[in-house]
C-alpha cells in the first residue's frame, strides 16, 4: 500500500508538473495567437479595401459594359462578396470571443479542457483561415484572370471602338453619299423620303438582330444542353430496358425449358392413352361380338318362339271374343238371376218363419210337456224329501262319556247312519244324509235344485227340525263367514234371474216372521209386537194372505244383509234372551219371485219358506210351569200338526189338516199341489243328546216312510203321533223300525199301509230313489 501511494504520490508530482508545462504553452500560444490574430485583422482590412476596389471596378466595368458575362462574373463575386464578408464577421466574432476568453484567469482543470477546446478550436481556425487564405489566393488568382481577360475585354472593346469609329465613318461615308442622294433625289417625292428613314432605322435594327441572335444561341446552346441531358437519360432508360431485356430473355429461356419438358410428358401420355384405347377398343370388340352371337341365338330362340306363340294367340284372340260376347250378356244374366235368387231368398225366409213359428209352437208344448215331466219325476221322487244333518261335537258338548259320538255312518250309502242308543245301534235311513264333516257347501248343493224349481213357479218349503243346540240355525243362517241356506239361496236366485234376464223380467221380494205361543209377528215391520191374522184372500182364488205382513224388494246380496240384520234386530228387541227365545219360536223367511216370459207373456209365481224350527225337545214331562209350561205346549202342537199335515200329505189324504197350527195355516199354499219340501233334521252326535237325537230321528223316518202312490189316497186318516208319543220308552223297540226287524213291532199296520208292509215300502221307495238317482 506504502508503495503505491509512493507511486501516487509520484504520478501526481508529475502531473502537476504537466500541467505547469501545459499552461506556460498555452500562455506562449495566447500570445501567439493574439499577435496572429492582430495580423488576420489586418489582412481581413486589406482584403476588405480590395473588394472595395473590386466592387467598384466590377460596377465601373458594369457601367462600361453594362452586359453579359461580365456581369454575371460580377454577381458571382458578388455573391462570394458576401460571403467572404460574413466569413470574416464569423472570424471576427471568434476573435472577441477569445478575447474575451483571455481576460478571463484559468482556475481550475475545467478551464483547462476548455482550454484545450479552445485551443483545438484555434486550430481549426486557423486551418480554416489557411483554407481562407488559399481561397483568397485562388481568387487573387481569378482577379488576376479577370483582370486579364477584362484588358482582354478592353482590348476588344478598343477593337470594337475602332471598328465603331470605322462604320461611323463608312456610315457617314454613306451618309454623306446618302444626303448627296438625297440631295439628288430632292426632286423626287415621298418614295425617297421612306428609303431614307429605313437606311436611318437599319443600323439600329442591324443592332438588336445581332443582340437577339447572340440570345438566341445561348438559349440554342441551352436546348443543346438541355438536349443532352435527355440523350443521356434515355441512354440511361435505354441501359435499363436492355436489362430487363435480358432477365425476360433468360425467363423466356427457363418457360421454354419448361414448356418442352410438358410437351414431353403430354406426348408420353397421349401415347399411353392411345395403347389403352387401342386396347378398349379390342376389347369393347369382342364383347360386342360375343353379345352379338347371344342375340343372334335369342333372336333365333324368338322366331321359333313367335311360331309356336301365334296358333296359341289365335285360340287367345278366340277366346278374348267369346268372353267379350259374354261380358256384354253378364248384365242380363245377372239381373235374371238376381230376381230368380231374391224369389228363392223371400221364399226361403218365408219356409224360415213358418218353420220358427212350428218350432215356437213345440217349443211351448216341449216347455209344458217338461213341466208335466217334471211333476211326474217330483211326484216319483216324492215331493216332500227328508234329509238328516249331523253337527259335529263341540265344546258345549263337555268332556267324558257324556261327550262320546254315538253316530256312525254307512261307507257304501249316504242316506244311511247308525246311533248307538243304550248299547244298542239302531239304524236310519233317510233321503240323505250329511256327516258332520259336511261343509255348507255340500249341504246347499243337495238343496239347490228345489231351491230354482222356485223361478219356474213352485212353492218351496225347507224346515230346519231339531232339538234345540242340534245346529239348526247354522244350517239356516250359518255364520257371517260360512252363510247357511238362507243366504246361499237369494244368492243363487239372484245369479239365476240374471241369466234369464233376457226373456224373463223378474223381482224377489222377502218377508220375515216369527211364530210364537201361536202367534205371528212381522219381523220386519215398524210394530214387531203386532200380532198378525192369516186371511183368504178375497178374490175367490183359494189363497192366503197376510195383511200387514211387510214385504221388501231385494235386488243384490247387500239387501238381503240389510233385511236379515233388521229382522235380527226386531227380534233381539222383542226378547231378554234371544238364544232361549228362537228356540222356542219358529223362525221363517219367505221369498217370492214373481216371473214374466216376456216373449210368451207368462207370468208365475214362486214362494220360497225357510223356515228355522223351534226346538223339537220335549221339556212338557220335566213338570214344567206357567209360560214355559204354555211355551212347551204350543211348540209341542205345533210340531205334531206339521208332522200331520206332512203325513197326510205325502199319504195323498183327501183332508190335510192345515189349520191345526198357525205355521200350517201360514205354509198351506206352500205345502199342497205340487209345492215341494224338505225337511232337514238336526242331530247332536253326543251321547247325552241320544234319546232326543233317536225321536228327532224317528220322526225324520216317519215324515218320509209315508207311502207315495194312488194307493195311499185311499189310506184312510190316521193321526201322527204327539211329540210326547215320539219318545222311546225302555225296552220295546222303536215305532217304525227300518226294513225287515219291523215286524212285529208295535204300530205299523195301524198307520194305513194297507196293500204292503212297511218293510216293503220303504225297500220299494229305496229303490225307486236309488233309480232316480242313478238316471239323473
Ligand atoms: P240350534 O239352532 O238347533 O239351536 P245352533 O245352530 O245354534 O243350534 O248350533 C249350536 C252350536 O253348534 C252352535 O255353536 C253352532 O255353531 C254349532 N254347530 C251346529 N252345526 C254345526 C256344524 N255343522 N258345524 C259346526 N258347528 C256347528
Ligand atoms: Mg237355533
Amino acid at each position: 500500500v506504502m508503495a503505491s501511494m509512493a507511486h501516487l504520490q509520484e504520478e501526481k508530482l508529475r502531473l502537476q508538473e504537466e500541467i505547469l508545462g501545459l499552461q506556460e504553452k498555452l500562455a506562449a500560444r495566447e500570445n501567439d495567437e493574439h499577435s496572429r490574430a492582430l495580423q488576420l485583422q489586418g489582412q481581413v482590412e486589406t482584403l476588405k479595401a480590395k473588394l472595395l476596389e473590386q466592387a467598384q471596378e466590377i460596377s465601373r466595368l458594369r457601367s462600361e459594359l453594362g452586359g453579359t458575362d461580365t456581369e454575371k462574373h460580377r454577381d458571382l463575386l458578388v455573391a462570394e462578396n458576401e460571403r467572404l464578408r460574413q466569413e470574416m464577421k464569423a472570424c471576427e466574432g471568434e476573435l472577441r470571443e477569445l478575447r474575451r476568453q483571455q481576460q478571463v484567469p484559468c482556475q481550475d482543470c475545467a478551464h483547462l479542457q476548455e482550454n484545450t477546446e479552445l485551443q483545438e478550436r484555434m486550430s481549426q481556425l486557423q486551418q480554416e483561415a489557411e483554407e481562407m487564405r488559399a481561397k483568397l489566393a485562388e481568387l487573387e488568382l481569378e482577379v488576376q484572370q479577370k483582370t486579364n481577360r477584362l484588358a482582354e475585354v478592353e482590348l476588344r472593346l478598343k477593337d470594337s471602338l475602332a471598328e465603331r469609329a470605322e462604320e461611323e465613318e463608312r456610315l457617314s461615308r454613306r451618309l454623306r453619299d446618302s444626303q448627296e442622294t438625297i440631295a439628288s433625289l430632292k426632286s423626287q417625292p415621298q418614295q425617297i423620303k421612306y428609303i431614307i428613314k429605313t437606311v436611318e432605322v437599319e443600323s439600329a435594327k442591324a443592332k438588336q438582330a445581332l443582340c437577339e441572335s447572340q440570345s438566341r444561341n445561348q438559349y440554342l446552346q441551352e436546348q443543346v444542353g438541355m438536349q443532352r441531358q435527355v440523350l443521356k437519360e434515355m441512354e440511361q432508360q435505354l441501359q435499363s430496358s436492355q436489362k430487363t431485356a435480358a432477365q425476360l430473355r433468360a425467363q423466356i429461356v427457363m418457360y421454354e425449358a419448361e414448356l418442352e419438358r410438358a410437351h414431353g410428358q403430354m406426348l408420353e401420355e397421349m401415347q399411353a392413352m392411345e395403347e389403352e384405347k387401342n386396347r378398349a377398343i379390342e376389347e369393347a370388340f369382342s364383347r360386342a361380338q360375343v353379345e352379338m352371337k347371344a342375340v343372334h341365338e335369342n333372336l333365333a330362340g324368338v322366331r321359333t318362339n313367335l311360331l309356336t306363340l301365334q296358333p296359341a294367340l289365335r285360340t287367345l284372340t278366340h277366346d278374348y271374343n267369346s268372353l267379350k260376347r259374354q261380358v256384354r250378356d253378364f248384365p242380363l244374366l245377372l239381373q235374371e238371376t238376381l230376381r230368380s235368387a231374391r224369389a228363392e231368398i223371400g221364399q226361403a225366409i218365408e219356409e224360415v218363419h213358418s218353420t220358427n213359428r212350428e218350432l215356437l209352437r213345440k217349443y211351448r208344448r216341449e216347455l209344458q210337456l217338461r213341466k208335466k215331466c217334471h211333476n211326474e219325476l217330483v211326484r216319483l221322487k216324492g215331493n216332500i224329501r227328508v234329509f238328516g244333518r249331523v253337527r259335529p261335537i263341540t265344546k258345549e258338548d263337555g268332556e267324558g262319556p257324556e261327550a262320546a259320538n254315538a253316530v256312525t255312518f254307512d261307507a257304501d250309502d249316504d242316506a244311511v247312519l247308525h246311533l248307538l242308543h243304550k248299547g244298542k245301534q239302531v239304524s236310519f235311513e233317510l233321503d240323505k244324509v250329511f256327516p258332520p264333516q259336511a261343509s255348507q257347501e255340500e249341504v246347499f248343493q243337495e238343496v239347490q235344485a228345489l231351491v230354482t224349481s222356485c223361478i219356474d213357479g213352485y212353492n218351496v218349503c225347507i224346515f230346519a227340525y231339531g232339538q234345540t243346540g242340534a245346529g239348526k240355525t247354522y244350517t239356516m243362517e250359518g255364520t257371517a263367514a260360512n252363510p247357511g241356506i238362507n243366504q246361499r239361496a237369494l244368492q243363487l236366485l239372484f245369479s239365476e234371474v240374471r241369466s234369464k234376464a233376457a226373456d224373463w223380467d223378474y223381482t224377489i221380494s222377502v218377508s220375515a216372521a216369527e211364530i210364537y205361543n201361536e202367534s205371528l209377528r212381522d219381523l220386519l215391520g215398524k210394530e214387531p209386537q203386532e200380532k198378525l191374522e192369516i186371511k183368504l184372500c178375497p178374490d175367490g182364488s183359494g189363497q192366503l194372505y197376510v195383511p200387514g205382513l211387510t214385504e221388501f224388494r231385494v235386488q243384490s246380496v247387500e239387501d238381503i244383509n240389510k233385511v236379515f240384520e233388521f229382522g235380527h234386530v226386531n227380534r233381539a228387541t222383542e226378547c231378554t234372551n234371544l238364544n232361549e227365545h228362537s228356540s222356542r219360536s219358529h223362525a221363517l223367511l219367505i221369498v217370492t219371485v214373481r216371473g214374466l216370459d216376456r216373449s210368451t207373456g207368462l207370468r208365475t209365481t214362486g214362494k220360497l219358506n225357510l223356515v228355522d224350527l223351534a226346538g223339537s225337545e220335549r221339556v212338557g214331562r220335566s213338570g214344567a210351569e206357567g209360560s214355559r209350561l204354555r211355551e212347551a205346549q204350543h211348540i209341542n202342537k205345533s210340531l205334531s200338526a206339521l208332522g200331520d199335515v206332512i203325513y197326510a200329505l205325502r199319504s195323498r189324504q183327501g183332508h190335510v189338516p192345515f189349520r191345526n197350527s198357525k205355521l200350517t195355516y201360514l205354509l198351506q199354499d206352500s205345502l199342497s199341489g205340487d209345492s215341494k219340501t224338505l225337511m232337514m233334521v238336526q242331530v247332536s252326535p253326543a251321547e247325552k243328546n241320544t234319546s232326543e237325537t233317536l225321536c228327532s230321528l224317528k220322526f225324520a223316518e216317519r215324515v218320509r216312510s209315508v207311502e207315495l202312490g194312488p194307493v195311499s189316497r185311499k189310506a184312510e186318516l190316521a193321526t201322527w203321533p204327539s211329540q210326547e208319543q215320539l219318545e222311546v220308552p225302555e225296552g220295546p223297540p222303536m215305532p217304525f223300525p227300518r226294513g225287515g226287524d219291523s215286524s212285529g213291532s208295535a204300530a205299523p199296520s195301524g198307520r194305513g199301509h194297507a196293500s204292503s208292509s212297511p218293510g216293503q215300502l220303504s225297500g220299494r221307495s229305496a229303490s225307486i230313489r236309488r233309480k232316480l238317482q242313478t238316471s239323473g
